[in-house]
């Protein structure tokens, strides 16, 4: 199994959701099969209990789940049909841990985050990336997992350390780490702007996890000197710097991305050049 992770920095309602499935549409084209988990760092076990007024969207699969709004992104996007089980939220971690702990599985250990929670966090993960969601049999190729929230929130700190640890033990050919975050441009200054990025890539940096791509969302198509900047600053070849400027309608991302060869890149990441990409986007 290979595992793309979006992060996201600076602010929330970046476009995590729509740069994730986006990449699942570009590796899709690219013949492999892909699926997908959000993973929402708050307490709520799902997102049934949860004001659409604060929340957005209540989404319900076809299990009955009733889940985050991006993964309806993810179905529509990809057609594929995901379980109760894509969406991972804390609450839900901590509710199996729980159970657990009372039927006295732990035999007398302390129960802790490091490990127990973060162990549980890993578990989920590589049990739920190898349920068939596209009505094939066997395990899709790429899972995409999409972290919620924004990097340095103390709810996610368990997530991003089980995600450290599952990027060291299946290693850097079927890893790969794309962080999201936002290139502003100040207006009386009118240049755009790389620090914020700087200082969220340091902090993805200090949890152990080194981004090997940034997709910037900005107003503008990033800049020459800008894409020079971050590639600098932030440790990630120019090649994999993606832009990902607003567009009309979210459905043009793919294109986006196909443009930038952000599938190639993706691929060579992951060791998957033998796949067969299609003319259209080469
Ligand atoms: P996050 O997952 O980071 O919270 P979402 O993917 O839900 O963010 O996107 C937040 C909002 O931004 C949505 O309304 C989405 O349609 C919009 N959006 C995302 N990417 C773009 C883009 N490139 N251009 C214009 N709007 C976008």
């Amino acid at each position: 199994m290979k595992y793309v992770l979006v992060t996201g920095g600076v602010v929330s309602g970046l476009g995590k959701g729509v740069t994730a499935s986006s990449i699942g549409v570009v590796l899709k084209a690219c013949g492999l099969r892909v699926t997908s988990i959000k993973i929402d760092p708050y307490l709520n076990t799902d997102a049934g209990t949860m004001s659409p007024f604060e929340h957005g969207e209540v989404f319900v699969l076809d299990d009955g789940g009733e889940v985050d709004l991006d993964l309806g992104n993810y179905e529509r996007f990809l057609d594929v049909t995901l379980t109760r089980d894509n969406n991972i939220t804390t609450g839900k971690i901590y509710q199996s841990v729980l159970e657990k702990e009372r039927k006295g599985d732990y035999l007398g250990k302390t129960v802790q985050v490091v490990p127990h929670i973060t162990d549980a966090m890993k578990n989920w993960i590589e049990s739920v990336s190898v349920i068939p969601v596209d009505g094939k049999d066997g395990p899709a190729d790429v899972c995409v997992i999409e972290l919620g929230g924004t990097v340095g929130d103390i709810e996610s700190m368990p997530f991003i350390e089980a995600l450290r640890q599952l990027f060291f033990s299946v290693g850097q050919d079927n890893f790969c780490l794309i962080h999201v975050s936002l290139i502003p441009v100040l207006g009386v200054v009118g240049e755009q702007k790389t620090k914020p990025t700087q200082h969220s890539v340091r902090e993805l940096r200090a949890l152990g996890l080194t981004p090997h791509f940034l997709a910037c969302r900005s107003a503008q198509p990033l800049l020459e000197n800008t894409k020079q900047k971050l590639s600098q600053f932030c440790h990630v070849p120019v090649g994999n710097i993606l832009n990902i400027h607003d567009v009309p309608n979210i459905w043009h991302v793919p294109l986006l991305l196909r443009n930038q060869n952000a599938h190639d890149a993706i691929l060579k990441h992951l060791d998957l050049l033998s796949v067969a990409i299609p003319p259209n986007l080469q």
